[in-house]
């Protein structure tokens, strides 16, 4: 057995996206919740170890993009064109590197191929094929797509394609199509904060179309100094309130709590917002925090004292 190091702040939280209810969410709620605990377990036994925050967020974040039942990875949503293209995006609050890549395909765990990225961060953001290549090159695992495409993505994506008919050639009305994404923020044994997000995006979405996931500072973002954020929701209005950053703005700027900053960002400034909107966070004291508007956000978190999985309120 490893070295079991004392434990200082170490503290996981994850999540797996927020947005409307559904039938199908109803029916799989078991299926969810283990999903999220597994992530917060992979996540947690590494921090245990005495292991870095970075590592902790790229675990837990693997495990849901190879959880079919999340959108990331193995179950991503697809655009409009029948395809997977999916973004990711890591940073570590160390020493402020990070790693981002968006509408990749093929690449089986897009957080393990920021997160190489993030090693140098001299090359920070990628897209595209040549994203595929530079994957390929730095031997990161790739898959065909069928892999990535589940019974349930290819049946949302048959339905919207039967009521769209070819009526919108620019499918630029993002809001109320179903949407997820998944994330992980922690902090280590020696006080270092990471946070994580990955997505397959919003369901049958104009194909290039980015959210935020991949966009440090608005999907994703941490700073040893003021906190780690990892964000979910409707993309286009997480881009406009530069939402982790923001969040983490609001400690650096008034002192307070991430679950303070969170609440402010997301439930006070942003009250009148007719979009989904999540975040959790943990900052650099340990205390986690967690707020969405929407329906559900599935969630998880194990500190020292506590720990929990919920998906609605
Ligand atoms: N933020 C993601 C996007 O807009 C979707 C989500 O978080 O549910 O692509």
């Amino acid at each position: 057995m490893g070295r079991i190091v004392p434990m200082g702040h170490i503290a996981i939280v994850v999540h797996g996206g927020a947005g409307d209810d559904s039938e199908y969410i109803v029916k799989h709620i078991s299926e969810y919740e283990e999903g999220i605990n597994d992530a917060v377990t992979a996540g947690y036994n590494i921090l245990k170890k005495g292991g870095s925050a970075l590592d902790a967020v790229e675990a837990a974040v693997m495990s849901l993009e190879n959880n079919p039942f999340f959108n990331a990875g193995k179950g991503s949503a697809l655009t409009a064109a029948g395809h997977v293209e999916m973004c990711s995006s890591i940073m570590d609050g160390k020493n402020k590197k990070a790693g981002a890549a968006a509408i990749v395909t093929n690449i089986r765990n897009p957080i393990s191929f920021v997160k190489e990225l993030a090693k140098d961060s001299t090359l920070l953001y990628l897209g595209g094929d040549e994203a595929l290549e530079t994957a390929k090159d730095l031997g990161i695992k790739t898959e065909p797509e069928a892999y990535f495409i589940t019974e349930h993505q290819w049946d949302a994506f048959e339905k919207e394609r039967k009521k769209d008919a070819g009526k919108s050639k620019v499918l630029n009305k993002y809001l109320k199509r179903q949407h997820g994404t998944v994330g992980a923020v922690a902090i280590d044994v020696e006080g270092n904060l990471a946070a994580g997000t990955s997505t397959g995006g919003t369901e049958y979405c104009q194909p290039g179309r980015i959210g935020d996931s991949s966009m440090i500072g608005v999907g994703t973002y941490a700073d040893n100094k003021t906190a780690a954020v990892s964000c979910t929701g409707d993309g286009e209005y997480l881009i406009t309130e530069v939402l982790a950053y923001n969040i983490a703005a609001t400690i650096e700027h008034t002192g307070c709590t991430i679950q303070e900053a969170i609440d402010e960002v997301i439930l006070v400034k942003n009250k009148d917002r007719a979009c989904d909107l999540g975040a959790i966070g943990v900052d650099a004291k340990g205390n986690i925090g967690i707020a969405f508007n929407s329906e559900r956000m599935f969630r998880g978190w194990r500190t020292r004292e506590d720990s929990g999985i919920k998906i609605y309120k």
